[in-house]
Parts: C-alpha cells; sequence; structure tokens
C-alpha cells in the first residue's frame, strides 16, 4: 500500500477522529494488513544497515561460544568499535549527548570507577561508602538548587531533601509517583491528573501511562512559554501537581515558574520543575549576569525539582538527582517490604540492586569540578550559544524558536527543515529533529566551546541552506519520516513503526 496515496485519498484531511477511525477500520482488513506489514518491512530493511553496522563483521554473537574468547581480543574489538564512534562526538558534532568528554575528564571518570566497581547501594553494610557519596551528591545539588535560602520555622517541614537515580526519566517518574501516593493518601485523590506543558519531557507522559495518572496538556505560547491561564483553566479537584521546565528539551525555553508554582501552592497541589537540563547551568548563569527567572526551591511553590547530574553535572552516564520539599514527600517515593520471607527490604528507587560505582563517579565529578569550574563551563557554553544564535539569525531562510539560552531550535518558512536536516547528517552532524512545529535543534555542550567547532556548524548549516533552496526535491533521508508522521492521521500507525524500530534494535 502506498501510504501517500492513502492519504492523498483524503483521509489527511478529515477531521482526525472520524481519520483514525477509517484508519483502524481499513488496517484490520487482512490483505490491507498485509500491505502495511511490507511496507514497514521496507522502511525497515532501509534503516538496518544504519543501526546495524556491526552485524557483516566477526565480532557478532547470537549464541554464547562454546570457549571463553581471549580477554585481550574482547578488548581489542570493542576499542576498534568505541573509536569509530568517538569520532561522531569527539569532534562535536552530535546535539547534547556527551557534555563533557575531555579525555582527562573521562579518564579520571573511569578510575573512579574501577575503584568502586563492586559496590552497591542496596547492601550499606558492605558499601557505607555509597551512602555518603549519595547523600553528598543530593546535598550539593540542593544547595546549588536554593535549598540553603529556604526560610525555615522551627515547626515546619521544609527540609530539601532528595535520592540519585538513573537519570532524568527516573527522576520524573519517581516524583510523579510520589504525588499520586501523597495525593491519595492525604486528599484522597484516587482519579490523579497532571498538568503538564506540550513542551514537557515525554518522561512525564510516560508516567501518566506507568501510574495511570491522567495527563492534561496545556498549550505554549507565541514565545514557547506555557501558557499560564491555560494552567489556570486546567486545574480540576484531582489534579496532584503541575509541571513546568526549566528550561525545556524540544526549544530550550523556561517557563513560567514562578506563577505557575504559586498557583500550586495556592491550590495546596504539587509542582515539578523539570531542571534535568538546567539544573547545572542556570544557577552559574544567573551568577554571571544572564537574565535568568526563578525556578528553584527559592520559590515557595516549588515542591520537587529534578536536575541530571550526568548532563551538565558532567558525571557518567547513569545518575541525575531528583529532590523533594520536605522528608514527609520524599517517603512517599520510598518502598517497603515488611512481611517478605526476604527479610525485611527497602529501596528508596525503583531498582533493587544499583551501581554504586556510577554514584561514587558523580561525586567525584562534582568535586573535581567545584562552583568555579561549573561557572566557566556555563560561561563558555552560553557564550557560544550566543554566537550560533547571531550566525542562525543572519540566515533569512531560517527562523530561530522563541528566545532560548543554549538549546537552540530552529525551523525555516521557505524550506523543508527535515531536509536541511538531511543534509547536515551528510556532513557527519548528529542533529534532534522535532515536530510539531517542524524544527530541529542543536543542544550546545561543552564539544561545541572548543576551537572552530561552533564555526564548522554554521558554514555547513549556511552550505545545507543553499542546497535545499537549489534542490528542494532531494529525496531520502529523515524528511520523508517526518512528513509521514506529520501526515498520517492515526498516531496507531506511527506507533506500530516505532515498535518495529525497536525490534530492530534487539535483533540479533
Ligand atoms: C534529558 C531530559 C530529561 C530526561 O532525562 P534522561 O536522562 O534522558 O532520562 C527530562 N527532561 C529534560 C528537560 C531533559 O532535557
Amino acid at each position: 500500500m502506498d501510504m501517500k496515496k492513502v492519504l492523498e485519498s483524503g483521509i489527511g484531511r478529515m477531521n482526525p477522529r472520524i481519520a483514525s477511525w477509517v484508519f483502524k477500520t481499513i488496517k484490520a482488513i487482512p490483505s490491507v494488513k498485509k500491505k502495511i506489514q511490507k511496507e514497514y518491512d521496507d522502511i525497515m530493511k532501509d534503516l538496518e544497515g544504519v543501526i546495524k553496522p556491526y552485524k557483516e563483521r566477526s565480532i557478532s554473537f547470537s549464541h554464547l561460544p562454546d570457549t571463553g574468547r581471549d580477554k585481550d581480543e574482547i578488548i581489542k574489538d570493542m576499542e576498534t568499535i568505541g573509536s569509530v564512534e568517538e569520532s561522531k562526538w569527539k569532534d562535536g558534532y552530535a546535539s547534547g549527548a556527551v557534555y563533557h568528554g575531555d579525555d582527562e575528564h573521562i579518564q579520571f571518570l573511569n578510575r573512579v570507577y574501577a575503584i568502586n566497581s563492586q559496590s552497591n547501594p542496596l547492601h550499606s553494610d558492605l558499601w557505607p561508602s555509597c551512602a555518603k557519596y549519595e547523600s553528598e551528591v543530593v546535598s550539593m545539588t540542593a544547595n546549588m538548587l536554593g535549598a540553603d535560602r529556604v526560610s525555615k520555622s522551627p515547626d515546619s517541614d521544609e527540609e530539601i531533601c532528595g535520592v540519585v537515580s538513573s537519570g532524568g526519566t527516573e527522576s520524573i517518574l519517581l516524583a510523579m509517583k510520589t504525588y499520586r501516593d501523597w495525593a491519595r493518601e492525604i486528599k484522597g485523590i484516587t482519579k490523579p491528573e497532571m498538568i503538564i506543558p506540550n513542551t514537557a519531557h515525554a518522561a512525564f507522559e510516560k508516567a501518566g501511562q506507568f501510574f495511570n495518572i491522567k495527563i492534561v496538556r496545556i498549550p505554549v505560547d507565541s514565545d514557547y512559554k506555557a501558557d499560564v491561564s491555560a494552567a489556570r483553566k486546567a486545574m480540576t479537584r484531582n489534579t496532584i501537581v503541575i509541571v513546568g521546565s526549566a528550561p525545556s528539551f524540544p526549544h530550550g525555553i523556561i517557563d513560567p515558574i514562578e506563577e505557575l508554582s504559586e498557583m500550586a501552592r495556592e491550590r495546596g497541589v504539587g509542582f515539578h520543575t523539570d531542571a534535568c537540563l538546567g539544573g547545572f547551568i542556570l544557577p552559574w548563569a544567573k551568577e554571571q549576569g544572564y537574565d535568568i527567572p526563578p525556578f528553584d526551591f527559592r520559590l515557595p511553590g516549588v515542591t520537587s525539582i529534578s536536575a541530571d547530574t550526568h548532563k551538565y553535572g558532567y558525571a557518567a552516564k547513569g545518575t541525575s538527582v531528583i529532590l523533594y520539599r520536605g522528608l514527609e514527600l520524599r517517603h512517599y517515593q520510598y518502598y517497603k517490604a515488611t512481611d517478605w520471607p526476604g527479610g525485611l527490604y527497602f529501596s528508596p528507587t525503583f531498582a533493587g540492586s544499583r551501581p554504586g560505582a556510577l554514584s561514587a563517579a558523580c561525586w567525584a565529578a562534582m568535586l573535581a569540578m567545584g562552583k568555579d569550574g561549573y561557572m566557566k563551563a556555563a560561561g563558555e557554553i552560553l557564550k557560544t550559544a550566543s554566537f550560533v544564535k547571531k550566525g542562525i539569525k543572519e540566515m533569512p531562510d531560517l527562523y530561530i524558536l522563541g528566545d532560548p539560552l543554549w538549546v537552540i531550535a530552529f525551523g525555516s518558512e521557505t524550506l523543508d527543515i527535515y531536509k536541511i536536516m538531511d543534509y547536515m547528517t551528510k556532513s557527519k552532524w548528529s542533529l534532534n529533529g522535532l515536530h510539531r512545529p517542524p524544527c530541529v535543534h542543536i543542544c550546545l555542550t561543552l564539544r561545541h566551546t572548543r576551537p572552530g567547532v561552533a564555526e564548522r556548524f554554521l558554514t555547513d548549516l549556511k552550505s545545507a541552506v543553499t542546497y535545499v533552496r537549489k534542490n528542494p526535491d532531494v529525496k531520502g533521508g529523515m524528511a520523508p519520516v517526518y512528513g509521514m508522521a506529520a501526515t498520517i492521521p492515526d498516531r496507531g500507525v506511527v506507533g506500530d513503526l516505532l515498535d518495529r524500530y525497536m525490534d530492530l534494535l534487539y535483533k540479533p
């Protein structure tokens, strides 16, 4: 079946709900189903070579080797693969992904990991060091985010506390579960709802699905900031939490956290600031005179914050911090088993056993950076961002979405932005494609602050614009995939494609 023909037949222009029904009905017809499967197979075949570049080599194993392999050989194979992949991020061609990446820093973290590789916070008797490292990571992050400026009255439970999790997504999932259980116990809410801006990270929607919390979406305004009056209208008796980003993943824009959190406080519900991306940049940007609106615990309505140590905290991948206002709130996150034959058991996060070495490496990264290190890193990233923004503004075919700091999303009113992204991919760049509205972003990291990288980005982007202006009908790449995702009215079809993509990742 040619998707395009089906769409051109008019389904694409129908009322989305009717179109979705038409699509589902057509999809259920066996012959159509077969054709759709065939279409998926073709798309996946094209992708397989890109996703599985090592298949043809002798280093693929779908079964255990009969005898253990030589360790030096294993290391050699991995070094070969690692060096190929390193070339994609080391020279600053990637958006986000690797936030520090200097050799000396990586080697330091690897040494710390090696010292602690056997440790597991689940066994706090064997490794009390884990609790030390994690409690200090939490405390240093909390104080960076205003915990030491919270005015405490002696009888109030205002202490800022938290835990170390495995990443931003886990921090967000934990916080949403915490609000659900808190609201059930304290307010008797059994049909919980969370209010999230459209631009909030997908992890919130994931939390809604996993924990049965209804997602109430609010739009963003023309500056890509959450619409405060829409949030007010979205509040019901079942609202448990309102969310804002500082800044948002797609467009790097800070939501009106002050207004939103104040609204939450007046109504006695939680407010979560998602500072996964900004937690380790915004405090230092503010100290250097950048105009940063308040977003942290200095605002009395903010009851939790997620901040990713494994992004601009420059730790190894696998850590993040989730902070709460008050020990009581954190209790709703904890898991306790009091009757299990396996003994009295508890775990603060989703996992049981956890890699203590990652927490140790996170602690070490924070100490090695220090305030001055974070300050300097933030300053360089923001300076690079000003240069990149100026360069993009000088290209009349492009426009920047809103007024971002260092995560810069850009679109085009004259050209297909995904074709520009495809050209950049061919020039080695790995940018993030976004949609609704169609745009692309680059999330600047320390990799981009190195000499010549930002200049090369702008030069390549200029070539991309020139090329697509001359060749508007160029085929291939991600442009048709985003094109299809935009016109297929049935989100289930797009979801099916993503299922197939994930299946492909796990194909041996
Ligand atoms: C990266 C990010 C997350 C999710 O973090 P992961 O570490 O990828 O799980 C959540 N929110 C924002 C704003 C982010 O940038």
